[in-house]
C-alpha cells in the first residue's frame, strides 16, 4: 500500500513537471512566432519633472514591451522576458523594441511638442553583452534617422557583476554618439560603489521597492535619500519609479529627486494615448 502511494505521488509530480515543461515550450513557440508576426507592442510611461511654480513638464518616457497574444490578450513583460532571455529570443525581441523606439524618436523629431522627449529603453544583460550590440544600435539609429541624444538605455546592476570592462567599453562607444544610460532598479543588485564611478552613466533610477512604503518605512526613506545624495555627488540625475502618491513625490522632492515616473502621473499608455496625455499636460500643476 505504502509502495503504491509513493509511486502514485511520484507519478503525480512527474506529470506536473511535464505539464510545466510543455507549457514553457508552448509559450516559447508562440512567442517566437508572435515576434515574427508582429504581436509585440510598446507602451509609453511618462517621466516628469516639476518646474518653477510646480508646473509639470514631461521630459520623456519609458518604453515598455507588451505581447498582444491572439487568444490571451495583452501580456505583461513579467510573463515572457525571463523566458526570452533563457531561450535566446531576447535578441529578436530586443532588436524589435530598439527599432520601434528609434522609429518613434524619428517621428517625434518632426513634431515640436515631442521633439525634446528622451525615450528610455530596457536592455537585458544578455542583449547588451552580445558582440554586435554597439553596431546594432548605431545602425538602427542611422537607418531610422533617430536623434541618438534622445535615446536612453536602461541597464540593471546584474550586468555589472559579469563583465566590467566589456560593459564600460560598450557604454563608452555608444555614449560617444550621444546615447544616454540609466541604471534601473538601483539598490536591488550588486553594484560596487567603486565601480559605479567608472561607468559613463547619466542617471540612477530608484527602484520602486524603496518608493512603495516611503511614507511609513524609515529604512526605505533612508535608502532613497542616500541614492539621491549618491547621484548628486556623482553628478548624475535621479529618477524615482513606482511613484503612486503625492506624498511619495513630496518626500522624494525633499530628498533632491528631480524626476518621477509612476501611476500617480500615468500608467504606461499606448502611443496615441501617451501623445494625447502629453498634450494635455501643458499648464497642468503637479
Ligand atoms: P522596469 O524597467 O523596472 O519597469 C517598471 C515597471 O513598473 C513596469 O512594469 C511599469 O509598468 C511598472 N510601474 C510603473 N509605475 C508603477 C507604479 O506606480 N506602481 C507599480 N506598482 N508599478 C509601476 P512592466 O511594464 O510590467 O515591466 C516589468 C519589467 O519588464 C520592467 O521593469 C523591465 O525590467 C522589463 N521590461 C519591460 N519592457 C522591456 C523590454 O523592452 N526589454 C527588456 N529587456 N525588458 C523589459
Ligand atoms: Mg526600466
Ligand atoms: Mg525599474
Ligand atoms: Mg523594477
Amino acid at each position: 500500500e505504502a509502495k503504491h502511494n509513493s509511486r502514485g505521488s511520484l507519478h503525480f509530480f512527474d506529470s506536473q513537471l511535464e505539464q510545466a515543461v510543455s507549457e514553457r515550450m508552448r509559450i516559447e513557440r508562440e512567442l517566437r512566432a508572435g515576434i515574427a508576426a508582429g504581436q509585440l507592442r510598446l507602451h509609453y510611461q511618462p517621466q516628469v519633472t516639476m518646474q518653477e511654480g510646480r508646473h509639470l513638464a514631461v521630459v520623456g518616457a519609458e518604453a515598455l514591451v507588451r505581447w498582444q497574444h491572439p487568444r490571451q490578450g495583452l501580456i505583461a513583460p513579467g510573463r515572457f522576458i525571463a523566458l526570452a532571455e533563457e531561450t535566446g529570443l531576447i535578441a529578436a525581441l530586443g532588436r524589435w523594441v530598439l527599432q520601434t523606439a528609434c522609429k518613434q524618436l524619428a517621428v517625434w523629431k518632426g513634431r515640436p511638442a515631442f521633439a525634446d522627449l528622451v525615450l528610455a529603453v530596457n536592455v537585458s544583460a544578455a542583449q547588451f553583452l552580445e558582440p554586435g550590440f554597439t553596431q546594432q544600435v548605431l545602425e538602427l539609429l542611422a537607418s531610422t534617422c533617430a536623434p541618438p541624444g534622445r535615446l536612453k538605455l536602461e541597464l540593471t546592476e546584474s550586468l555589472l557583476v559579469q563583465n566590467a570592462e566589456a560593459v564600460i567599453a560598450t557604454m563608452s562607444a555608444l555614449q560617444a554618439h550621444g546615447v544616454q544610460f540609466s541604471l534601473d532598479d538601483f539598490g536591488t543588485g550588486y553594484s560596487s560603489l567603486a565601480y559605479l564611478k567608472r561607468l559613463p552613466l547619466q542617471q540612477l533610477k530608484i527602484d520602486q521597492g524603496f518608493v512603495r512604503d516611503l511614507e511609513t518605512d524609515g529604512n526605505d526613506a533612508t535608502i532613497a535619500r542616500s541614492i539621491a545624495a549618491l547621484a548628486r555627488g556623482l553628478g548624475l540625475t535621479v529618477i524615482a519609479e513606482g511613484v503612486e502618491t503625492a506624498g511619495q513625490r513630496d518626500l522624494l522632492a525633499a530628498m533632491g529627486c528631480t524626476t518621477y515616473q509612476g501611476y500617480y502621473y500615468s500608467r504606461p499608455l499606448a502611443l496615441q494615448d501617451f501623445e494625447a496625455w502629453c498634450l494635455r499636460q501643458a499648464g497642468v500643476a503637479a
